[in-house]
C-alpha cells in the first residue's frame, strides 16, 4: 500500500498538492526521516520515496523496517560512512542515467552529523540536480523547546571522545555568544556534562533534551553546576539518545564596548537610532539588537 492508498491520508485534501509539484529526473532527493515518532515524515517526503528509482540509506534494515512501515517497496543501496565515496560514484552513474534518487539517513536530516554530505557534493560536482525534503532533525527541534535561543546558534555535534581533545574543542567554544549545540551518546552524557562544567561558568543555562519525540521524551533545564548531579539522580538518564543545548557566553563588557559607544555617540549626533545601531553593527561586527538597545539608552541619557 502506498500513501497514496492509505485510507487515512488518501482523505485528506491537500495531498494532491503533493503532486503538483514536479520532481525531475537525474535528481538526488534528500530525505528528512523521523528522529523517533515513525509519523512524523512529511507528506511530501513520502510522495518522493514513492517515486523514486532507489532509495540510498545508511542502513538498509533501518530504513527497510521504516519503509515497510508506509507500505513502500523499492530496491536500497548501502551508502555509510564506510562506503560513502564509493556509493557517490555509483549514485552518480544512475542520475546520469536520468533516475531518480533519494538519500536518507537512519534518523533525522541525512548530512547533519550523519552521512550525506559526500553524496551531495559529488552529485553537484557532476553537475547534477539536489532537492532537499526537510523534516525532522535532532538540534532543531532540542532548540525549537528550549527557551534558549538567541538570535545565534552554534552546531557542534558530536565532540571528540577523548577526554583532552574534548576539553581542546570545549575551550575553544568558551568565547562564543550563541547557544552551543551538542549531540551526545548516553553512555558519554555524565562525561559530557562535567567536561561542560569544568569548561564554562557554571551559571551558564543547560538543556539536555532526551529521547524527542518518543515515549519517555524528557526536556530538563538547569544551571550547569547542577547537571552532573541531575543527571546521576536516576539510571534511566543514563540511558537513550540527547542533544544538549548550554547558554552562551554573555557578550563581553570588554574595551571593544568602549569603542562601540564612542562609535555610537558620534552616529547618534547624525542619524536615527535604528540607522546608528545598523552602521555601528557593520564597523564593529557586533550585534544589532545589543547595539539599538544600548543606543536607545545613550539617547535617553
Ligand atoms: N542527522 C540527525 C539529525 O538531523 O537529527 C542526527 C544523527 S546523529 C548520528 C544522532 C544523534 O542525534 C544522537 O546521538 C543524538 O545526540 C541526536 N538525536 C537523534 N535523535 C534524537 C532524539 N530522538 N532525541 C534526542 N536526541 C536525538
Amino acid at each position: 500500500m502506498t500513501v497514496q492508498e492509505s485510507s487515512v491520508l488518501a482523505t485528506l485534501p491537500v495531498l494532491g498538492e503533493t503532486a503538483l509539484q514536479t520532481y525531475p529526473t537525474a535528481t538526488l532527493y534528500v530525505v528528512a526521516t523521523p528522529i523517533g515518532n515513525v509519523t512524523d515524515i512529511t507528506l511530501r517526503s513520502l510522495h518522493v520515496l514513492t517515486l523514486v528509482d532507489a532509495i540510498a540509506c545508511e542502513d538498509t534494515r533501518n530504513t527497510a523496517h521504516l519503509l515497510q512501515r508506509f507500505g513502500i517497496h523499492k530496491p536500497l543501496v548501502a551508502a555509510h560512512m564506510h562506503n560513502e565515496r564509493e556509493a557517490a560514484e555509483v549514485l552518480v552513474r544512475r542520475l546520469q542515467a536520468g533516475e531518480r534518487i533519494a538519500l536518507v539517513s537512519d534518523a533525522g536530516t541525512p548530512g547533519v552529523s550523519d552521512p550525506g554530505a559526500k553524496i551531495v557534493d559529488a552529485v553537484i560536482a557532476a553537475g547534477l540536480r539536489v532537492v532537499p525534503l526537510p523534516g525532522a532533525s535532532a538540534a532543531i527541534t532540542a532548540l525549537s523547546a528550549s527557551g534558549l535561543v538567541n538570535d545565534q546558534f552554534h552546531f557542534v555535534g558530536f565532540l571528540p571522545a577523548k577526554g583532552k581533545q574534548r576539553e581542546t574543542v570545549l575551550n575553544g567554544l568558551r568565547g562564543v555568544t550563541a547557544t552551543l549545540v551538542f549531540y551526545e551518546a548516553p553512555h558519554r552524557i555524565v562525561d559530557c556534562a562535567q567536561a561542560l562544567a569544568t569548561a564554562f561558568e557554571p551559571t551558564r543555562q543547560v538543556v539536555f533534551a532526551r529521547e524527542l519525540t518518543k515515549l519517555f521524551e524528557e526536556i530538563h533545564r538547569c544551571p550547569l553546576a547542577e547537571a552532573a548531579a541531575w543527571l546521576q539522580a536516576d539510571a534511566h538518564r543514563e540511558k537513550g539518545e540527547y542533544v544538549v543545548l548550554l547558554e552562551g557566553a554573555p557578550e563581553a563588557a570588554d574595551a571593544g564596548d568602549a569603542e562601540a559607544e564612542r562609535i555610537l555617540n558620534i552616529l547618534l549626533a547624525e542619524c536615527s537610532v535604528k540607522q546608528a545601531a545598523s552602521l555601528a553593527a557593520q564597523i564593529t561586527g557586533r550585534k544589532k539588537n545589543a547595539l539599538y538597545e544600548r543606543a536607545l539608552a545613550l539617547k535617553g541619557a
